[in-house]
């Protein structure tokens, strides 16, 4: 299926490695030119060569954090103007629900809250005078249904969530549209530090903790970021400008729900 996008422009945050990475490379496929970030200069380069010499693309790699005010006006000073934003960041570390203090509450919001917003701020007005735009957040399942362990994703981005569900509504007549995907357990360095700490806290192997998260999936494997790039690169298409402030769920029907 042809995207219709080639010789569009994309900021995809976060993409050095893992999701983010599969949405450039798919979006790279589709003809789009990309900018891309991450905070380690190293692996940000090499991804971007690679995604040019595979598609042809023009890659623009920028090395910042897009947590902080200084990166994202980094970010943003690069990348002009973008047809397409993929908002991405690490999540925050898991533990127990009494563990966490406003510090930590602040730091989560910045990084999975209130970063996707400021870029959505800095941008969306661009794409609304231009007549067309596609934001796509990378959030996660955990905004349907809790993960114990990871309160303060649960928090943040349930945040985003509402905001995207206001915003994306006032700006769709304008052709932009604003949606979340929200990932289940895909195979990647956040997966593996979170099997890690399943394997040290119950005394089991790294391999063991994540043949048991598999068998509990009804997929029975973790999903893949080619997966999750090809339907991060549709939802930016020409065919999807009729979705709007929805939550996609890429999760191998873990989230055992009707709707
Ligand atoms: P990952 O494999 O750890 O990759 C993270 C990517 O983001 C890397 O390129 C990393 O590069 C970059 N990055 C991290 N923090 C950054 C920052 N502050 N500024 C700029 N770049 C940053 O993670 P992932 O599995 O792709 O997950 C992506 C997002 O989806 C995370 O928010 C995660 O919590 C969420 N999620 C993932 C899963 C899953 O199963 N994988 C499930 C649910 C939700 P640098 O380290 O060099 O900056």
């Amino acid at each position: 299926m042809d995207l219709g996008i080639r010789g569009k422009r994309a900021l995809v945050c976060a993409s050095s490695k893992g999701l983010g990475r599969g949405c450039a490379e798919a979006l790279a496929e589709a003809g789009v030119d990309l900018v891309m970030n991450a905070r380690g200069a190293e692996a940000l380069e090499a991804a971007a060569a690679e995604i040019r010499s595979r598609y042809g693309v023009e890659v623009t790699a920028v090395a910042a954090d897009i947590t902080s005010d200084e990166g994202r006006a980094k970010v943003l000073e690069a990348a002009g103007a973008v047809d397409i934003l993929v908002n991405n960041a690490g999540g925050p570390p898991p533990g127990m629900w009494t563990d966490w203090d406003r510090e930590d509450f602040i730091k989560a919001l910045d990084a999975n809250m209130l970063t996707p917003i400021a870029l959505i701020k800095a941008l969306v007005p661009g794409m609304m005078e231009r007549g067309w735009g596609r934001v796509v957040n990378i959030t996660s399942q955990s905004v349907k249904a809790p993960i114990p362990a990871l309160g303060l994703s649960n928090s943040a981005r349930a945040g985003l969530t509402g905001y995207v569900a206001g915003t994306s509504r006032q700006v769709a007549g304008k052709g932009v549209t604003i949606n979340n995907m929200l990932p289940g357990i895909h195979a990647t360095d956040r997966a593996d530090a979170l099997d890690k700490g399943v394997a040290a806290r119950e005394g089991i192997t790294l391999e063991e903790a994540r043949a048991r998260r598999e068998a509990s999936l009804p997929v029975g494997r973790y999903g893949t970021s080619e997966e999750f790039g090809a339907t991060c690169a549709f939802l930016c298409s020409q065919h999807a400008g009729f979705i709007v402030g929805q939550n996609i769920l890429l999760d191998g029907g873990g989230v055992n729900s009707t709707l």
